[in-house]
């Protein structure tokens, strides 16, 4: 058996968005839950994306990737037009709306992992269809941690292939109202409950500026979101996050309870720095420094 060169392996959509909140509009812009989670995960891991472009993908784009040494090995590029995503933020940013989806080359993506990918130690299975999801599964050799992410689109079209691909995970990721709409509950322990006897160990709950919650059959681990003054555009946030959680965790080299929660506080710190600005503009110019900076301030905050 070979020895992977990347600690971490990402699956995900790649777009180009166009973003509209109350205060700005920004069009073609680089977005797509493959990128903002590998860009955070690649503040602490050595990380491989995995995901499909159009030959009309700008270069500038794949320099920012190149730039934050993301591996890109199991990027394809295909002729046609690249996946676009346009939406709109009401004037309090929590609700958004989506005005246009554009497949393109997404729609006959098939993820193909590079043999060295394979042989990851960690996964994210990032927002896509559940069926590819488990074809991902099919290639990959025992990893020793997976989550998996997913949207109230696949929960309402194909449950049945989810609950396939839920039950060969460490973890699940959602949002409260897709935990919600997954379930039938209301509670986000009875929602949490349910979700865990399809077989993952771990259910992380994000409620955006609210925070996220981790649920275990044992216990319950609270996390308060980082309190920002302000920020400009929160797409992507729950990709920020959960690309930085997997990073922090592979960088730890654990898969324990401990390390977990320890690496949700890197996931929330890295997803706080990522809304302050459009697409990847934040983290381009984020540090290790910064992050550790925020991460006291942060615990500081906390403590009782
Ligand atoms: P989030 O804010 O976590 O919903 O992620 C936003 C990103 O998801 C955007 O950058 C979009 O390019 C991408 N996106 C939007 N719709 C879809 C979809 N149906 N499948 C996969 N990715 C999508």
């Amino acid at each position: 058996m070979t020895k992977s060169t990347v600690d971490l392996t990402i699956v995900g959509s790649i777009g180009i968005d166009t973003i509209e909140t109350p205060v700005e509009k920004k069009e073609e812009i680089l977005g797509g839950s493959v990128s903002y989670a590998c860009a955070a995960a690649s503040f602490f891991a050595h990380t491989g994306m995995v995901g499909v472009v159009g030959t009309d993908f700008p270069q500038e784009f794949l320099e920012t990737w190149k730039n934050m040494s993301i591996d890109l090995e199991g990027l394809q590029i295909v002729e046609g037009k690249t996946f676009r995503w346009s939406g709109v933020y009401e004037e309090n940013m929590d609700n958004r709306r989506t005005l246009s989806t554009e497949l393109n080359v997404f729609e006959t993506f098939s993820p193909e992992l590079p043999e060295d990918y394979r042989e990851a130690p960690y996964l994210f299975l990032g927002n896509i269809h559940p069926a590819l999801q488990l074809h991902v599964l099919e290639q990959v050799r025992n990893p020793e941690f997976i989550l998996i992410d997913t949207m109230d689109l696949w929960i309402n079209i194909d449950k049945e292939d989810l609950v396939k691909v839920i039950g060969k995970c460490h973890m699940l990721t959602l949002n409260e109202s897709e935990a919600q709409l997954f379930t039938g509950e209301h509670t986000l322990g009875q929602a949490a409950r349910k979700l865990l006897e399809l077989g993952p160990e771990y259910v992380l709950i994000k409620k955006g500026g609210n925070g996220s919650t981790l649920f275990t059959r044992a216990d319950t681990f609270l996390l308060h979101a980082y309190p920002l003054e302000s920020f400009k555009d929160p797409t992507g946030a729950g990709d920020t996050f959960a690309g930085g959680f997997m990073g922090a965790l592979a960088a730890s080299g654990r898969t324990d309870k401990e390390a977990i929660r320890q690496a949700m506080v890197y996931g929330s710190i890295v997803a706080s720095f990522g809304v302050e600005e459009f697409s990847l503009d934040r983290l381009k110019q984020l540090d290790r420094d910064q992050i550790e900076n925020r991460v006291e301030t942060f615990k500081a905050m906390c403590r009782l």
